[in-house]
């Protein structure tokens, strides 16, 4: 267990949709407050939460750090392609905001005049890695004007989230797969997503063990109102989960400033602090700076009672799946693994995997079997002006089988012959974002499956899963959008876009 000689408290705040007035006035009389009291380490600021356009976190970042405390700026993919996310770090590190958290973000909503074109060029992985190179002095790529130079050193401290609170194996397995990239790509500590389950709260902190990741881990304390709450339970809220009975116990809630409410975080906060996390990240609809200031100090008081608490925070039913088997003693989590079943797939997708693997490794595997012919062929195909032929062709075959997009830029060998650019709402190629649900996509839930937990159950399957998300992929080039990929794999060149 680690030792909470420094447990630390943040604070989330959400901007309104404006530049000015009450709700903008309300957020830096509460930092304000904050700076005061000097309980909070940091104050982290949304960006575009829940997909709604909102007040850029950056401006609020700045006048929150005039104030005197550290602003934490949420950091998010959906709206924005690679060169704003590399000219918004530039304007970051620019004003000193160099406290990031980095995330792939909720698809977007209702915006002017309709629901915005969704951008998620680069995921958080890359956008990760792109901070760690920022961080040693960012070489500017030698094919691009002016290419070549060494930038100065940005010292960000870019942080990730997490989530343990999902149902199905092959969601949770896709969320810690990723937490380890994360890590690996340069994330300096995490964050968990909003959730109630002390027995899924520890296994997060088992699994980084586990994993060998040492980095501060800060459990989210979410305090909905009854309607937000009401929203979760039904499912609205992106991969968040509220249980029927906690939310009797919330539309319960009573006493001067919601009481009850504020008691219900204290004790999660003793819980966490006993668990072993490093602090807590807080957040709610509605809350005054004296309702966390008393929650806080509430905790402080009870903290060595976080046993007696457990029983409130246990959700057993919720989860198909755990990663380590319960300890009877106390409800939490023994270090033993999970010992998990071989499922079988559908007789259709089974074919449709083997099948294309026979083929792949029939035809694109260098040096085996018919590779060199056929590269023979298509360097005859490309010298007599067919690059055209070849491209449409290639449309022909895995549009139907993959729902094929010509990418430019195949990689179906990497997710067990299941196509990304189509099959991904968000188009992801590192792992899986925090909005699933019960196993369903965020953006069709209850109409398509998530990719990931796809793949899992594909390869888990076939025991293939120790391939799932080993390395980091490159986003794709746009350059290469129409492309064919066969010509590439054996010519090692771009040919001819697909004909409109
Ligand atoms: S990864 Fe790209 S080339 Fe491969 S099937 Fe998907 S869209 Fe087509």
């Amino acid at each position: 267990m680690k030792k909470d000689h420094d447990f630390k408290y943040t604070f989330e705040l959400v901007p309104a949709r404006a530049s000015r007035g009450k709700a903008l006035d309300d957020i830096i009389s509460f930092a304000q407050k904050a700076v005061d009291d000097g309980i909070l380490s940091a104050l982290s600021i949304t960006d575009n939460a829940g997909g709604h356009p909102a007040l850029s976190p950056t401006a609020l970042g700045r006048e929150i750090q005039t104030l005197g405390i550290t602003p934490i700026i949420h950091f998010s993919c959906k709206d924005k392609n690679r060169n704003l996310i590399e000219s918004q770090l530039f304007e970051l590190d620019r004003h000193g905001l160099r406290n990031l958290l980095v995330l792939t973000g909720d698809y977007p909503r209702y915006g002017y005049k309709g629901i915005p074109k969704p951008v998620f060029d680069i995921d958080s992985v890359v956008v990760l890695e792109m901070i760690s190179q920022m961080k040693k002095g960012f070489l500017i790529d030698p094919r691009a004007p002016g290419g070549g130079t060494r930038l100065s050193p940005m010292p960000f401290r870019p942080g990730c989230v997490v989530s343990p609170f999902k149902r199905l194996e092959g969601e949770l397995i896709g969320q810690y797969l990723k937490l380890k990239k994360k890590v690996e790509s340069g994330a300096e500590y995490v964050i968990t997503q909003m959730g109630f389950d002390a027995r899924k709260f520890q296994e997060l902190l088992f699994f980084m063990e586990e994993a060998g990741i040492d980095i501060p881990v800060y459990g989210t304390v979410f305090l909905p109102s009854p309607r937000l709450a009401r929203a979760i339970n039904k499912g609205v809220v992106p991969g968040c989960v509220l249980p029927d009975e906690l939310l009797s116990r919330m539309e319960s809630w009573k006493g001067p400033g919601k009481r009850d409410r504020l008691e219900f975080g204290a004790r999660l906060i003793a819980v966490l602090r006993g668990l072993g996390y490093n602090g807590v990240h807080i957040s709610g609809p509605g809350l005054a700076y004296e309702d966390v200031a008393w929650m806080i100090n509430r905790s402080e008081a009870i903290k060595d009672l976080w046993w007696d608490f457990i029983g409130e925070f246990e959700f057993p039913h919720l989860w198909e799946f755990f990663l380590y088997e319960k300890d009877e003693k106390n409800g939490l989590n023994k270090r033993e693994r999970t010992k998990t079943q071989r499922t079988k797939l559908p007789i259709g997708e089974y074919l449709s995997y083997r099948t294309s693997s026979f083929v792949h490794e029939l035809f694109f595997e260098e040096g085996k079997y018919l590779f060199g012919p056929t590269k023979t062929l298509i360097r005859l195909l490309e010298k007599g002006g067919l690059n055209g032929v070849l491209t449409s062709f290639e449309k022909a075959v895995k549009a139907p089988l993959y729902e094929c997009q010509m990418c430019g830029n195949c990689v179906l060998t990497e997710f067990a012959y299941l196509c990304p650019q189509s099959q991904c709402a968000k188009g992801l190629l590192n792992g899986p974002c925090g909005g699933s649900r019960d196993g369903w996509c965020e953006v069709w839930p209850g109409e398509k499956p998530c990719f990931y937990v796809r793949v899992y159950k594909r390869l888990r399957a076939l025991e293939q899963q120790c391939t799932f998300l080993k390395h980091t992929l490159s986003p794709r080039d746009w350059e290469e959008w129409k492309r064919s990929s066969w010509v590439k794999v054996f010519l090692k060149k771009r040919v001819d876009k697909v004909p409109s």
